[in-house]
């Protein structure tokens, strides 16, 4: 049944690439303000669900809702970013050669067209809002620094940060710990907490202990639909998830 208040709902969601089914009626919902874990083992379906969420694959049937009553199946990828649903991809897209203050000004500029990019001043609102931004990716301290000069955790989280900048109502992260040390890993799950007091946020991801960090609703795909939904502790002790996933 349609929920008019669920961030992001998913229904019957199938596309198939060449006859092969990478979702198979898949189906979940994610409400104001969560942060939804995403799990399952290479090829479920996480990527092409993101893509599908994105606009950037149309589903072949389902139905795919954001914000309540917003049909994101007959939007497209620019109109569906406009929406306010921000995506990370796995590997972070900074600029090098611009300080971390600058990749932030960038992607705070970035409606405002090239135009805007050169000859915009940034307002004391916009400064402020960079500054917060910077404390919540943790980044103050190095907010002079070429990005180039950050380590691979540090410009995942300046990424994280210029997605910020563009506000959006949910953020979609693909595995943003993979390659940090363990101190980055602990320290994003923290940080993903904080972001989703303000925003609903998925998140996919491999590494278990930082699921448990989080500590929040998993689901788990597998053949391109859900396989378990819960808690860590209960998904990871379902027989399905341990043969499809976690016995690998
Ligand atoms: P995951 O992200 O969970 O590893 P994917 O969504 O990338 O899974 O892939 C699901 C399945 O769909 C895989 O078997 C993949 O090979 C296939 N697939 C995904 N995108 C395409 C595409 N554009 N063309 C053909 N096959 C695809």
């Amino acid at each position: 049944d349609r929920k008019p208040t669920s961030i992001l709902y998913l229904d019957g969601v199938s596309v198939s690439f060449d006859g092969f089914k990478a979702l198979n009626s898949l189906s979940f919902v994610v409400e104001p303000g969560e942060l939804r874990a995403i799990i399952g083992p290479n090829g479920a379906g996480k990527t092409t669900m993101m893509d599908i969420i994105t606009g950037k694959t149309r589903p072949d049937s389902g139905e795919v809702f954001f914000n309540g009553e917003v049909d994101l199946t007959k939007k497209d990828e620019a109109e569906i970013a406009q929406l306010g649903i921000g995506r990370k991809f796995q590997k972070p897209t900074v600029f090098e050669s611009h300080t971390v203050w600058d990749n932030l000004e960038l992607a705070l500029n970035r409606d405002r067209g090239v135009f805007g990019t050169l000859f915009y001043r940034l307002t004391a609102e916009d400064k402020t809002r960079i500054e917060e931004i910077l404390e919540t990716v943790r980044l103050t301290a190095r907010k002079g620094d070429l990005a180039a000069n950050l380590s691979h955790g540090q410009k995942q989280w300046l990424e994280i940060g210029m997605l910020l900048a563009q506000e959006p109502k949910l953020l979609l992260v693909d595995e943003p710990v993979a390659g940090m040390t363990d101190a980055e890993t602990a320290e994003t799950a923290i940080l993903l907490k904080e972001i989703a007091k303000t925003r609903s946020v998925v998140v996919v991801e491999h590494d278990m202990g930082f699921i448990r960090d989080l500590g929040v609703k998993v689901t788990c795909l597998a053949e391109g639909s859900v396989l378990a939904e819960g808690s860590i502790d209960f998904v990871s002790a379902d027989p399905k998830v341990i043969e499809n996933y976690l016995g690998r």
